[in-house]
């Protein structure tokens, strides 16, 4: 069955000791394909020179994404610096834009430290870049949908992405579908006080069809139910297709094709 991991930072440390054979078991289990989002700017090399030495049969492709994530802006130095910040990171775009798939992670998160205004100039710039380059967005929210949606909406941004670890109403669920965005869903929807969530994507399937919906793990965070407190995994997305297809009484067969449909429809291959 084929998986698309479509959220995995396989790039962090916590994968240092064993990233090429994490990926070879990810590929043995159906994980046809990945996706690393870009987090600030000095990771982006490293990026792409993954994609460069991961790029046998015996792994998953590994699809990059250069993105400026509000949880690393402090090390990004922001204070009185977010043109040349925003300068260069356009700059990494335009040089690289045959490389990336997406701009992201990008997003609002009302939980930093990070002046939400400060994150919003960060954002608004990201969603620019993707409208230059026409590429989708990744997109991180933490008790910011509403903040989000509502610059997504005055930016007029129509290039669709992903919206990360989805959680929230039907609502909301379907303000980001009709923009063109896919839901990510991971090993959140395997615990309990997931079920707002779920149910929210039993009324996604039902009343919006099966496009809007893909896999993923956020490795190395977001274990699933039973894996607490381990290192997360792309080796788990079967697991998670399997809760979803749980989720929504589904063949898993379903799930994994839909989901890579789904994935492939909004993130088209970058031509090198
Ligand atoms: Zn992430």
């Amino acid at each position: 069955m084929p998986f698309i991991d479509c959220h995995c930072h396989i790039d962090s440390p916590a994968f240092d000791v064993d990233r090429a054979q994490v990926l070879k078991n990810a590929k043995a289990l159906g994980v046809e394909q990945m996706m690393i989002p870009g987090l600030h700017l000095s990771q982006f090399s490293e990026l792409l020179s993954l994609k460069n030495d991961y790029s046998g049969t015996a792994y998953p492709r590994l699809d990059i994404a250069f993105g400026l994530h509000p949880y690393f802006l402090s090390e990004n130095n922001i204070a009185g610096n977010i043109e040349h910040l925003l300068s260069k990171f356009c700059k990494y775009c335009t040089q690289y834009e045959s490389s990336i798939v997406a701009i992201g992670e990008a997003g609002l998160d009302a939980k930093t430290p990070i002046d939400m205004q400060d994150q919003i100039a960060i954002l608004v710039a990201q969603i620019d870049v993707a409208k230059v380059l026409g590429k989708p967005i990744v997109l991180h929210h933490r008790q910011s949908h509403n903040e989000l949606i509502r610059v997504l909406k005055q930016k007029k941004f129509t290039g669709g992405g992903l919206i990360h670890a989805f959680s929230g109403s039907f609502e909301i669920a379907k303000t980001y579908v009709d923009m063109g965005f896919v839901l990510g869903i991971g090993g959140t929807i395997t615990y309990d006080r997931s079920q707002k969530t779920r149910k929210t994507l039993r009324r996604v399937y039902e009343e919006l069809g099966d496009e809007h919906l893909v896999l993923e793990t956020d490795s190395p965070d977001m274990p699933l139910f039973g894996f607490q407190g381990q290192r997360n995994s792309p080796e788990r997305i079967p697991l998670v297709a399997k809760a979803l297809s749980r989720v929504l009484a589904v063949d898993i067969e379903h799930i994994a094709l839909s989901t890579s449909k789904n994935y492939s429809r909004v993130f088209s291959s970058p031509t090198s």
